[in-house]
């Protein structure tokens, strides 16, 4: 496809269009029909609805979504964010998704093109997002995601020949969470740290690696813990209220990815090369 369009543009001379500009038009918009499919997902797998089957419909009235009403961010707009039979609006969270998903993948196809890693850290980012997304409605971390991502991790480090820098992270990463939900526990005689976070730091730790995973919590709290004072002020809600942990975890685990490079030079300038 990509190439096709690249024959139709002029690539040089006057009016020259960059290659690399089309390519990244082409993959957000492939990351958005992704980030699409994300949405789906997200709503139907908590319900224990098919995936596949049946076709879209509006969660309000039901009625199908005709394909045209269907394309990933177009549509929202067009239809002024509302269904086009019942005109219940509809939630910003769906486009979010889908432009969040299509610009991870021009990030990813920029720094690595089409390689192993992309294919791993793009399966590594679908399934933040989908946990994020199930976390943040349901307050669930989806072990079926979340288990199977510990292993695909480990796999991705035994490619790049990083075995043990996957295991110490993703022991790591699981065992801090797992100590916090212990102490907790004890002290404030409630859950503070569900099980699922246990296992999505586990995976995010098994994808990053130590020491990454130590900054991908660390951004993760730091994150969560600045959000959920604005939440809990803005909504006047008592310290009770549930804040999903998911969707900062998940923030933490992308930032260190997209930041690596940054996030490296950092502990060495510092001198707390682990
Ligand atoms: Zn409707």
């Amino acid at each position: 496809m990509s190439r096709f369009l690249c024959r139709l543009l002029p690539t040089q001379g006057k009016g020259k269009i960059d290659l690399n500009f089309l390519y990244s038009l082409w993959f957000f918009f492939l990351g958005a029909a992704i980030g699409s499919f994300l949405n789906v997902v997200i709503y139907r797998m908590p319900r224990e609805l098919s995936i596949i089957k049946p076709r879209s419909f509006c969660p309000n009235c039901k009625k199908p979504i005709q394909w045209f009403e269907n394309i990933p961010i177009a549509s929202f707009i067009f239809l002024g964010g509302r269904c086009s039979q019942c005109k219940t609006s509809i939630s910003i969270h769906y486009p979010a998704v889908e432009v969040i998903t299509g610009f991870l993948v021009v990030y990813l196809f920029l720094k690595h093109g089409l390689n192993v890693d992309f294919l791993f850290y793009l399966l590594f980012f679908c399934s933040l997002i989908v946990i994020s997304g199930i976390d943040y409605i349901f307050q669930i971390v989806p072990d079926i995601i979340s288990i199977p991502g510990i292993v695909l991790g480990i796999l991705f480090q035994i490619i790049k020949g990083n075995f043990v820098s996957g295991i110490v992270g993703m022991l790591f990463g699981g065992g801090l969470i797992l100590l916090i939900r212990i102490i907790g526990g004890r002290v404030y005689k409630k859950e503070v740290m569900g099980l699922g976070d246990v296992f999505l730091t586990a995976m995010i730790g098994a994808f990053v690696g130590f020491p990454l995973v130590i900054p991908a919590i660390f951004i993760g709290a730091l994150v969560g813990a600045s959000l959920g004072i604005v939440y809990l002020i803005s909504t006047r809600q008592s310290r009770e209220s549930p804040i999903p942990f998911g969707p900062f975890l998940s923030i933490g685990g992308i930032v260190v990815v997209v930041l690596e490079q940054q996030i490296v030079q950092f502990f060495v300038l510092f001198q707390i090369y682990l």
